[in-house]
């Protein structure tokens, strides 16, 4: 058991909510009590992105309701004032360009890459946003990463990174074509990552595309994560087979003399996962129970920190019982909290007690800040109304301590 860190007071909700005003604070109490009626968020799911694609005049109040919870701002320039506030309270920013999952033409992954490029530059001359977080699928189609996942499925997960590399020489033309033009982008958002010291979190996503994320990954933490770290993978403990990858991942940097730079989630696709591997027949990937989930994340938290010298974490999570270990671990392992291979982080509109009181106790904290038109951030709301659906666990939680702030301050 790692000594206590007792200067750290996760329940203190008027550090937790001080950024937010009294109107805030009520707005958010109601839409926490709204999401959590499990069937309008069921049918929100479904009808709002339609409601949007046929042009019904309802973007005005999801700009009001969860956009404004949980987005920074549609455009770059409009998430400043929310990067300041939170550089008031000693919270960074991981800044997030909300393009994600599709079928789009070489001319539009272009735009993204130079969107990229342009969110680097912005993060740079800013004080608080020492990293940007990118998805692969919105650079290259899904279906190309589907294709390269299922001929590499087979093989044994030992071997994953060099089967690759063989493998992608054996592609047909087109998709070795769109396969070079991938590298092409990410190399050009790593290099300029890399000349502007900001770092880039290549997100997790759907388990029959994670083989080539992982690699594409994989060969940019070689070429850019030598004496500092600039590029991090994303590890999702939800899997079985995650914290074998963490390891295999830790020795593959260690042979190849390189820095592990990687973020541990629980993962946000279970939902998906779960039908798909019934639906088509094959084991579930997804860990039987949370219990399991919750052990495994622990797990990685304690084999990275006793590598801290060499990996480099990002706490990614809500949950109190896995940012506790991290935050006593690390203040046992070295007497310090602020280690320049530990960063906490939440999604922007969640778990402020965490973010700021881990901030206060002088942690180095961070807000997840997504920002973009309305309907391309529409998954990313679905996704965060439907974690905030369920009364059980951390999520029930933060209405709670939305309702004490509410109280403490009289509302
Ligand atoms: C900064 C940041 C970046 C993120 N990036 C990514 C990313 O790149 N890819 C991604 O997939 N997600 C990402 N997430 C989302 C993250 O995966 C979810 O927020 C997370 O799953 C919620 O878990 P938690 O750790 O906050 O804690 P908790 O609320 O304690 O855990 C909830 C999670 O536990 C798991 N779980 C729940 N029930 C079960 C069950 N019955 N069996 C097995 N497991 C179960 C699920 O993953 C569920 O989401 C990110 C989150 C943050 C904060």
């Amino acid at each position: 058991m790692p000594k206590k860190n007792e200067s750290l007071n996760l329940d203190n909700t008027e550090n937790a909510f001080a950024y937010k005003t009294n109107k805030e604070l009520i707005a958010s109490k109601w839409l926490f009590t709204l999401m959590q009626v499990g069937f309008l968020v069921k049918l929100g799911a479904k009808i709002l992105p339609l409601m949007i694609k046929i042009g019904l005049p309802i973007k005005k109040l999801i700009k009001k309701t969860l956009f404004k919870q949980f987005v920074g701002g549609e455009t770059l320039q409009k998430t400043t004032s929310v990067c300041e506030k939170l550089d008031h309270h000693q919270v960074q920013v991981i800044l997030d360009y909300g393009v994600e999952g599709g079928e789009y033409n070489d001319e539009k992954y272009e735009e993204a890459t130079d969107e990229f490029i342009k969110v680097i530059n912005y993060a740079s001359k800013s004080k608080n946003i020492p990293f940007i977080s990118i998805k692969i699928t919105g650079l290259v189609s899904f279906s190309l990463l589907e294709r390269l996942n299922i001929t590499i499925g087979n093989k044994e997960t030992k071997t994953i990174f060099s089967d690759f590399a063989t493998m992608i020489e054996m592609l047909p033309e087109k998709d070795k074509y769109d396969w070079n033009n991938l590298m092409h982008r990410i190399n050009r958002i790593c290099t300029k990552a890399a000349a502007s010291n900001i770092g880039v979190m290549i997100d997790a996503e759907e388990s029959w595309i994670q083989d080539p994320i992982d690699f594409v990954t994989k060969c940019m933490m070689e070429q850019y994560n030598k004496s500092t770290i600039v590029v991090f993978n994303t590890i999702q403990l939800y899997r079985i087979d995650r914290l074998s990858f963490l390891k295999l991942s830790y020795e593959d940097s260690v042979n190849k003399n390189y820095l592990l730079g990687v973020k541990l989630v629980r993962g946000a696709y279970m939902e998906k996962e779960s039908k798909r591997a019934k639906k088509l027949g094959y084991n579930n990937p997804i860990q039987p129970n949370k219990i399991e989930t919750d052990r495994d994340y622990n797990e990685a938290i304690s084999y990275c920190i006793e590598r801290i010298q060499h990996i480099s974490i990002i706490v990614a999570s809500h949950n109190e019982e896995s940012s506790l270990k991290a935050a006593n671990m690390i203040f046992d392992l070295t007497g310090i909290t602020k280690h320049h291979h530990l960063h906490f982080s939440q999604l922007y509109g969640m778990s402020d007690n965490l973010t700021f009181n881990l901030a206060n106790a002088g942690y180095n904290t961070s807000k997840y800040l997504p920002f973009g038109p309305v309907e391309e951030v529409i998954p990313y709301l679905m996704r965060r109304a439907q974690e905030n659906s369920s009364l059980s666990g951390q999520t029930g939680r933060e209405i709670k301590l939305i309702k004490l702030e509410c109280t403490r301050r009289g509302l």
